[in-house]
């Protein structure tokens, strides 16, 4: 990435996510801190001649964005994304804060391997905040990791790409999330192992004899948990939702659990399975695409505010992986740099969701969820802003994406909502020039 040190800088006639509203306004800021929001002209005493300024009247300003689910891929499948091309992505999305998952080659699931993966994933501008994994596979039996170790290292435990599936487990689980405070994020899929069927019906697959999956899939593992935890009230977060009945569940679930969240992806908002018309692997995630009905009740679970925040599941793979029959292609969708240009584009302007109600579940609202932290543009904090284009509409390419994975099912689309640069303190940072 490229950064730009000033100790004065002054942000002008932007559109600010300021207060829980867009507002024009302009920003001061001085060694790092916001010192005034105005208007007009600025109440202080400040030669803005001094400012280092710039121009943002196309722009929109909001606080950083957090993306609460990726996958970085690293340490272990540095062939998909190594830790370069990962902070690039971030910073090419706007993106400060980032929750990663544990899938990773070995996993965080002992103290050891944890501090091994954290050190990897030092960076100074992008934070990784590394889940530890909830369960550790010995001769063969599930059984928990140690979360009063773990728990040391953080407050997140996960074992996204699989569910728990033995209900003893799941309650002990539950249990112990309670004594030690941390969350549950769960990946919730109920089936087979020998079921091979990785969408919900459209009327392609049902044509082409494809076995499609029932909304069951996902709710059922649901409701177990919401039960297992009636009493308990662990916090426990459901990772990418994808269909009514799950939401449904989850809104019952909430009138007596204080500590539900839940999450629904950026492709899941913008996206319905009447898409697929191929058998290629490009359209396989876990969770499938919604249906039509589907994805109508997720946008309206953003509307209510029933679904907490949005993330990317940024899952990169190679062409190989993914440009074959949907049999053999691995589960996943990248990438988080299309996290706002998504949200701006199609979910904003096309699907009509207030904007600021879209904003608050990138930035304030997963910070208020897992750190209990005010993340907003106000006076007194530190500088930590994204600044998007919102004038510029630009192809998706896989050139200009810098993630190593291409497979977005956004390849060739015009978007709008690209971060123009980031404020981190007194750096103003821009992702690396590409090489034409
Ligand atoms: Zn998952």
């Amino acid at each position: 990435m490229n950064i730009l040190i000033k100790d004065k800088i002054l942000l002008k006639n932007a559109k600010v996510f300021f207060k829980n509203k867009i507002q024009k306004r302009s920003i001061l800021i001085k060694n790092g801190y916001i010192i005034d929001i105005f208007l007009r002209k600025t109440s202080l005493d400040e030669k803005l001649e001094e400012y280092f300024s710039i121009d943002c009247s196309d722009f929109l300003i909001t606080p950083s964005l957090i993306d609460g689910h990726v996958h970085t891929r690293n340490p272990g499948f540095e062939y998909k994304e190594n830790v370069d091309s990962f902070v690039e992505c971030c910073v090419n999305g706007g993106i400060l804060d980032v929750i990663a998952m544990g899938n990773t080659s070995p996993r965080p699931e002992t103290i050891e391997n944890f501090q091994e993966i954290e050190k990897i994933l030092t960076n100074k501008i992008v934070k990784i905040h590394q889940v530890a994994n909830i369960t550790l596979y010995k001769n063969g039996v599930q059984t928990l990791t140690n979360f009063e170790q773990l728990k040391k290292k953080t407050s997140f435990f996960s074992d996204d790409g699989a569910p728990l599936i033995e209900n003893n487990v799941m309650k002990s689980a539950i249990k112990m999330a309670k004594k030690h405070n941390i969350f549950l994020l769960l990946h919730e899929e109920n089936r087979k192992k020998s079921d091979e069927s990785c969408y919900y019906n459209n009327k392609f697959l049902k044509k082409n004899g494809i076995g499609t999956l029932k909304d069951s899939y996902e709710w059922k593992m649901i409701e177990r948990d919401i039960l297992l935890n009636k009493n308990i009230d662990c916090k426990m977060h459901f990772q990418h939702l994808s269909t009514a009945k799950s939401l449904n569940i989850i809104e019952n679930g909430k009138k007596f659990l204080k500590n539900l969240s839940c999450e629904v992806t950026f492709n899941h908002l913008a996206l319905n399975n009447k898409i697929i018309n191929n058998t290629l692997g490009i359209y396989k995630v876990n969770p499938p695409i919604p249906t039509y009905y589907g994805q109508k009740k997720l946008l309206n679970g953003v509307k209510k505010n029933l679904i907490n925040i949005i993330v990317s599941d940024h899952a990169p793979h190679t062409k190989e992986e993914k440009e074959c029959h949907f049999s053999k292609a691995m589960y996943g969708i990248t990438s988080c740099e299309l996290l706002f240009p998504v949200i701006y584009s199609i979910i904003y302007l096309k699907k009509k969701i207030p904007l600021e109600n879209l904003i608050k579940k990138i930035t304030i609202e997963p910070f208020k969820l897992f750190f209990d932290l005010e993340h907003n543009i106000s006076l007194g904090k530190i500088a930590k802003i994204s600044v998007f284009d919102i004038k510029l509409y630009k192809k998706v390419t896989a050139e200009n994406l810098y993630s190593k994975g291409k497979n977005t099912l956004f390849l060739n689309k015009y978007l709008t909502g690209w971060c123009k640069f980031i404020i981190f303190k007194d750096k103003i940072i821009t992702p690396k020039k590409k090489q034409k």
